[in-house]
Formats: C-alpha cells, sequence, structure tokens
C-alpha cells in the first residue's frame, strides 16, 4: 500500500459527519432528493447575503496591478484594521490590526495555531461533544487531544477541566456557540476558565492558552449574545471565519486574533504567520479578503435559523425527544432513545432521515441534527421522527 499507515487508519475512522453526507447522496439518487431528510451536513444553506454580490463586483473590476498578487503573509494590513475594530467590541478589549492574521476558513487558522504552539506530544484539552475534525488538525503538529466532558447542560465542567490540567498541557480549545450542542458559555464561567488556567499554569510553571474557535458567534437565538473570551483570559486566541456567518464556506476565508496583552505576542504572531505561509496556504484568498473588509456588521438572515430552529423543537418535543434547545449555531444535539446511538440512527434512516450519531463528537447517546435545510424539510421529517421513537421504544 502506498499511502502511510496513518492515513490508512485515519481514512477508516474519518468523520460520521463525511460517511452521512455520503450515505444521504446514495439516498438521494435510489428514492429522489425530495424523500431524504438530510440533516448531516452542517453546510449552510441559505445564500450569501446581497450585500457580498455587490462588493464582490465592484471589487472584481478593480484592475490595477498587482490586486491578485502575494501580499504580507498574515493578511492585507488595511483588512485585519478593519477587522480589528469590529473584533475589539466583541471581545471587550483592544485588538490592533496587527494582532490578527488572515487565515484559510477556521480550520486553516486552528492549525496555524496548533502548528506555532504544539511541540511534539504535548496535550489539548478538548471539551466532548466537540468538532471531531480537533483531533486530526492537533495530530498534523504533533499534539494530543485530551477528551474532557462538559456537564449534563453541555456547559463547562470547571472540575473536570482542572483534573485533567497537568505539566504537559499547552492549551484549550472552546467553541460557542457549540458545535454539535448549540450552547453557548456565559461569562462567568469563562471567567472562572481563566482564573483556573491562569493558576494552574502558575503552578506547573507553564502557559495555558485558551483558544476559542468561533465561527458560529454571530448565530444566536432569543436575543442571546456571545461573550468574549479576551475578556476573561489573557493568554487567549481567538479563531473564526465567515463560514456560516455570510454563508461562505467554500470560500475559505478566516481570520485569527492574538490578546493583545498575550505573553511573548511580537515571537507569537511570526510564528503564526510564519505557520500560514508554510502550511501550504502562504495567505488567505486576497479577493476575500478583500470583500469581507467591507462587509463588518453584515450576516446571513439569522431569523431564518431561529424560525427553523422553533419548528425543528416543537416536531421532536411532540415525538418525545429529549434535548437542549440550541442557544445559538444550527445543529440540535437530542439524546438518542437508545443507548446506541449508531443503532438508532439506523433506525432514522429506515425513516429516510440522516443524522449524525453523537459517537462522531465523542459524546456517545446523542445524536445530532444539522438545520441548515429548507423548512420544507423539517417539516416533512416530523412523521418519520414518531416513527423513530416508536420503533426505539419497541
Ligand atoms: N470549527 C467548528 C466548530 C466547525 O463546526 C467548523 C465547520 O463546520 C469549523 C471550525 C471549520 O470552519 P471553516 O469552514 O471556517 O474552516
Amino acid at each position: 500500500m502506498a499511502i502511510s499507515e496513518k492515513m490508512q487508519l485515519f481514512g477508516r475512522k474519518s468523520s460520521w459527519i463525511r460517511k452521512m453526507f455520503e450515505e444521504g447522496a446514495r439516498m438521494k439518487a435510489e428514492f429522489g432528493a425530495d424523500n431524504v431528510c438530510d440533516f448531516s451536513l452542517g453546510n449552510p444553506d441559505l445564500p450569501p447575503p446581497p450585500q457580498f454580490t455587490e462588493v464582490i463586483r465592484r471589487i472584481t473590476a478593480d484592475e490595477r496591478p498587482g490586486v491578485h498578487g502575494y501580499m504580507p503573509n498574515g493578511g492585507y494590513p488595511w483588512v485585519k484594521e478593519a477587522l480589528a475594530a469590529k473584533m475589539s467590541t466583541e471581545q471587550g478589549v483592544t485588538i490592533a490590526g496587527s494582532d490578527m492574521l488572515m487565515t484559510c476558513g477556521a480550520a486553516g487558522g486552528l492549525n496555524v495555531v496548533f502548528k506555532a504552539l504544539l511541540n511534539p506530544g504535548e496535550e489539548v484539552i478538548l471539551l466532548a461533544p466537540y468538532f471531531v475534525e480537533y483531533n486530526f488538525y492537533l495530530d498534523n503538529h504533533g499534539g494530543v487531544g485530551r477528551t474532557v466532558n462538559t456537564d449534563g447542560e453541555f456547559n463547562l465542567d470547571l472540575g473536570a477541566i482542572e483534573a485533567a490540567i497537568s505539566a504537559n498541557t499547552k492549551a484549550i480549545v472552546i467553541n460557542s456557540p457549540n458545535n454539535p450542542t448549540g450552547q453557548i458559555y456565559d461569562a462567568e464561567s469563562l471567567a472562572a476558565l481563566g482564573k483556573l488556567l491562569e493558576t494552574a499554569g502558575r503552578r506547573f510553571g507553564t502557559v495555558i492558552y485558551l483558544i476559542a474557535d468561533e465561527p458560529y458567534r454571530k448565530i444566536v437565538f432569543d436575543g442571546g449574545s456571545v461573550p468574549g473570551v479576551m475578556a476573561a483570559c489573557r493568554n487567549s486566541i481567538v479563531v473564526s471565519s465567515y463560514s456560516k456567518d455570510l454563508s461562505l464556506p467554500g470560500e475559505r476565508i478566516g481570520y485569527l486574533a492574538v490578546h493583545p496583552e498575550i505573553d511573548a505576542k511580537a515571537e507569537l504572531i511570526d510564528a503564526l504567520t510564519l505557520a500560514n505561509r508554510i502550511l501550504g496556504f502562504v495567505n488567505a484568498p486576497a479577493l476575500m479578503q478583500r470583500v469581507v473588509a467591507e462587509l463588518q456588521g453584515v450576516t446571513v438572515d439569522t431569523a431564518v435559523y431561529a424560525r427553523r430552529r422553533e419548528s425543528f423543537c416543537s416536531i421532536l418535543r411532540e415525538a418525545g425527544y429529549t434535548f437542549t434547545a440550541p442557544k445559538g449555531a444550527f445543529y440540535i444535539f437530542p439524546q438518542s432513545p437508545l443507548a446506541d446511538d449508531v443503532a438508532f440512527i439506523a433506525l432514522l434512516q429506515e425513516q429516510r432521515i440522516l443524522a449524525v450519531p453523537g459517537v462522531g463528537f465523542g459524546a456517545a447517546g446523542h445524536f445530532r441534527l444539522a438545520f441548515c435545510v429548507e423548512d420544507e424539510v423539517i417539516r416533512r421529517s416530523a412523521e418519520g421522527f414518531q416513527k423513530a421513537m416508536a420503533k426505539a421504544k419497541e
């Protein structure tokens, strides 16, 4: 076999999300797309806001020499300044353009951060349930994921986090609003986490970084908001993108910011910039950088996601499922009526409903439903959810 043993292994255990997506494609070919309810993939179905099309038309008309050329590896300075102003408001600290990097999506940003920070074998705490790609990204840079469960409501379990920290802990990743639970961590628990990381770092003579993965920050419900981690923790790095809130996942445009008072800031930014260059991205896409600089404060119509969340929650409630209504993002993470979530996913599949088992997020006994699909698909799924529940009870 030509490919490496590790990639063979990764291929075998690669994401449940992709597996279900492929299963969905097969079922749609067999039964017709209108007869399958596919809630497997977090691929936003809403179009980008109309301003996106206007800005892109104007920008592509610019024919000055160099507009499509290489740039500083961290991104256009003026773009970073435009983003820093908005981020300062979100995070409650003053972030400069020079504290930021433009990245190839949040995924690119996370890889850049891990590359810059990790020595081989160092641990990064991941809070289950979590976005499963984190483990692959950590492995790319020699890091090791250390899973810690959240509490029964998917909030931070500070005692469990504290117990998992050792001299070998380099960072913790938090994701709020969360994929797959839709949970948002409140300001008090973030402040307590910040204090805990600082105390533990002092105890071990290390720095433990708080890495906040925030691509869903702007998709929140019931007038909620997402407290900034930088107000809670000095050694923090925020990674985000426009994949979800502008519906641009295929355009690969994201960014990261370091806390303005983070330890060894100049060296860290140099390392992040070098990582952006040598991981093969070289820089984030030039055209998209110029586009998003002009779209600060613009988002997709999040009222559509709010409406779908309402209708999906009532369908699930009526069918007898147990779940916590999401506060943000576009996922619901109900308890599986069967202890074996993979077996329950198969019951849903008999009803032509596609969901992802919780085991794919490090949290067996649950399943994830992505509601970035048309309202009609959600409505159509009601009977199938009832029948699957009835079968699970047999
Ligand atoms: N982090 C989380 C929690 C996600 O759900 C995703 C994508 O689904 C990403 C990161 C990657 O986002 P991007 O497409 O911006 O790389």
